[in-house]
């Protein structure tokens, strides 16, 4: 079955990079999408330095038919399946058309996400180390100034361009600097999550002179060195007992799960002390699907 994906390629007056954003390869993540919206409608030529290229939905099925995680089509996370395959499924053939049309074209790319219909996430980057000192320093300066304060070192993203996986890893193995920021969670597109993610794309185009302005750089964040996912054990109905963005020490119930008759089958804790990046939105629950994630705080880099 074919699909379309909607582009926008905004040509600056004046010479620069080419920067891509995209969102929606998660299409109930709808701040994301919402955000990337807005900058279509707000991004002018006349203002930029350079080249926009700009995908706000890339998995229509999934933001139509409210499925969260997957394309509905194949059941296939369209996060996951990069570089793509010409010939693959619809979603490895549209992750092998991206990869072609906006990767292999940009200098720079962000790709936005943010907490899906079940999951309550406070706002996150992840800044991805990589082997390529040069290419680090970048995208180090691209998070900061992105502006969210809470940030996710990440060292195990994959290296080989033919299986890279991730949006974000396509570009970074193709020798392009690349982060990912999320913000938003559980169906909403509540406007400080949405301006967190327009205002942080719009000052990342400072930081690569496209935008005229000081791109100011997030000061003292919160760098976060390993994330624990906790899984649930037990199918039945969750209750958290943490919010989103809540600090939690080691042990700390963050939530517990009942059978369908209410007595209680597990209790969820943390299996380090950090902060609960996200945490299961709805009382559905299955047994190994994602209770939480909690963020180990680290040094900064
Ligand atoms: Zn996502």
């Amino acid at each position: 079955m074919g699909t379309s994906i909607p582009v926008v390629v905004i040509r600056g007056r004046k010479p620069g990079p080419v920067l891509a954003l995209v969102s929606g390869a998660h299409g109930t993540e709808y701040a994301s999408i919402i955000a990337l919206e807005e900058l279509i409608q707000k991004l002018e030529p006349k203002e930029i330095s350079g080249t926009v290229i700009i995908v706000p939905l890339v998995n229509i099925p999934s933001f139509q038919q409210k499925v969260p995680h997957v394309n509905p089509v194949d059941h296939k996370s369209m996060n996951r399946f990069y570089p793509g395959k010409q010939d693959g499924t619809q979603t490895e053939r549209a992750s092998w058309l991206i990869t072609k049309e906006v990767v292999n074209k940009c200098d720079y790319l962000i790709d936005l996400h943010g907490g899906d219909l079940d999951e309550s996430l406070r706002p996150y980057s992840y800044w991805s180390k990589t082997a390529d000192e040069k290419m680090n320093a970048t995208t180090r300066g691209m998070v900061l100034a992105f502006g969210l304060d809470h940030i996710i070192i990440v060292t195990d993203r994959p290296t080989d361009a033919n299986a890279s996986r991730y949006l974000e890893s396509t570009a970074s193995t193709r020798g392009k600097p690349a982060i990912t920021a999320e913000a938003g969670y559980s169906g909403t597109s509540e406007p400080e999550d949405v301006a967190a993610l327009v205002n942080g794309s719009e000052n990342v185009m400072r930081y690569l002179h496209m935008l005229s302005g000081d791109a100011k750089a997030v000061e003292n964040p919160v760098w976060i060195s390993k994330v624990d996912t906790i899984l649930s054990g037990q199918d039945g109905i969750f209750y958290p007992s943490v919010r989103r963005g809540t600090y939690v020490e080691k042990g700390m119930k963050v939530g517990f799960v009942t059978d369908y008759f209410g007595n209680v089958i597990e209790e969820a804790r943390a299996p380090a002390s950090g902060v609960v990046l996200y945490i299961c939105g709805v009382p559905s629950m299955k047994k190994a699907d994602t209770v939480a994630n909690i963020g180990e705080v680290g040094a900064a880099p």
